[in-house]
């Protein structure tokens, strides 16, 4: 789709240089007209300068507005300055008025045709930018959520982590998976899954409010979120929050005895992005982090080897509190970067 993009704006590009040339033709084509049908009569009684000076003026306006050098505003004011000074010099020596009224439909002609071969030209390329934009959008979001998909993940990464690098604060990376999520499926139908897809995709919403953060999902009922310029304890919370907002959705299914609700396992990587680091880093130590949360019994967080277990299942007065030590240890070993913790 981004490729399309891209050819879509060359096809643009070669559209405009094509019009630039028939419009620089168009415009000799006129001036040369113009000049001879004037000059005719204008040798014949002797009128030149006022003639001359009205085709001057008719010529350069004309180019200005074609080739967009005077804006609409300006274009209208050049064309009644023409008027006035032609018609004055006509009417102060008393000269041909037919000549006058030629010179005047003339100007008319002109100021009409330019404008509105110029506004028809806005209008095109208005409208050819509008329908690359809606392009660009549709190809980064995600139809089902309203998120942006993979391809968007990837865009708004690719504008903000120079910046991240530069700007040299925390970010949080959360890899956000549902549990059992097929069984759901299974149970309730892969409709009532999609509008489980979009109410946990609302929740995120709910929980993640900065303009700056960035939700997305990456594949089935995977969701990767990036919370720039946040301390860990605050990232920690608003996982927790998440974890409660699902649960609280109250979805379930029963299977035989046992009845689950719809829970959320999430893994998350901080740190500050160094030069070095790529967003992969992070996104593999979220990974490795989910991996752990799936581990230590579902419906939990894994941040820096530590479970943390659901409030809203298992309430405790201090969210850390609840931090188990985790089963299995997970370093930041697989060529991840020192900079980032999960
Ligand atoms: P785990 O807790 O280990 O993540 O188990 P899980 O069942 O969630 O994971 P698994 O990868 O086995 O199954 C994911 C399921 O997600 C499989 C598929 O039915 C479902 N799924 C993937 N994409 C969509 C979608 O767009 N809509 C719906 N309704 N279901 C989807
Ligand atoms: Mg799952
Ligand atoms: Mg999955």
């Amino acid at each position: 789709m981004e490729e399309y993009g891209n050819w879509f704006e060359l096809q643009m590009k070669n559209r405009i240089r094509i019009y630039n040339r028939q419009r620089a033709g168009m415009t000799i084509f006129i001036g040369i007209s113009m000049a001879i049908l004037l000059m005719l009569p204008a040798v014949a009684i002797g009128e030149i300068f006022t003639v001359c000076f009205s085709i001057l003026c008719t010529a350069i306006f004309m180019i200005c507005s074609l080739s967009f050098v005077l804006s609409g505003r300006a274009s209208k004011g050049l064309f009644i300055v023409t008027i006035i000074i032609v018609a004055s010099q006509f009417i102060l020596t008393q000269k041909d008025l037919e000549l006058l009224l030629i010179l005047m439909v003339v100007n008319i002609g002109t100021f009409f045709a330019a404008r509105l071969t110029s506004l028809r030209f806005i209008q095109s390329v208005t409208q050819e930018i509008e329908t690359v934009h809606a392009l660009k959008v549709k190809a980064n979001t995600d139809n089902l959520t309203r998120l942006l998909n993979r391809n968007g993940l990837e865009q708004a990464i690719n504008t903000a982590w120079a910046l991240y690098q530069r700007d040299q604060k925390s970010i949080g990376v959360l890899l956000v998976d549902i549990d059992f999520f097929k069984r759901f499926n299974d149970i309730l139908g892969h409709v009532e899954g999609d509008k489980i897809l979009k109410q946990v995709a609302d929740k995120m919403r709910e929980c993640f409010k900065r303009k700056t953060d960035i939700i997305s999902r990456i594949g089935g009922e995977e969701f990767v979120i990036l919370l720039p310029d946040i301390r860990d304890d605050d990232v920690v919370e608003m996982a927790r929050d998440l974890l409660s907002a699902v649960t609280s959705l109250g979805i379930k299914v029963t299977t035989g005895l046992t009845c689950s609700f719809l829970t959320v396992s999430i893994g998350i990587a901080m740190g500050i992005p160094q030069s070095n680091d790529s967003f992969i880093d992070f996104y593999k130590c979220a990974d490795e982090a989910l991996y752990h949360a799936k581990g230590n019994g579902r419906n939990c967080i894994s941040y820096n080897q530590k479970i943390i277990k659901n409030f809203f299942d298992y309430p405790q007065s201090n969210p850390m509190d609840s931090v188990q030590a985790p089963g299995q240890h997970f370093g930041t070993g697989d060529g991840l970067s020192d900079s980032v913790s999960c």
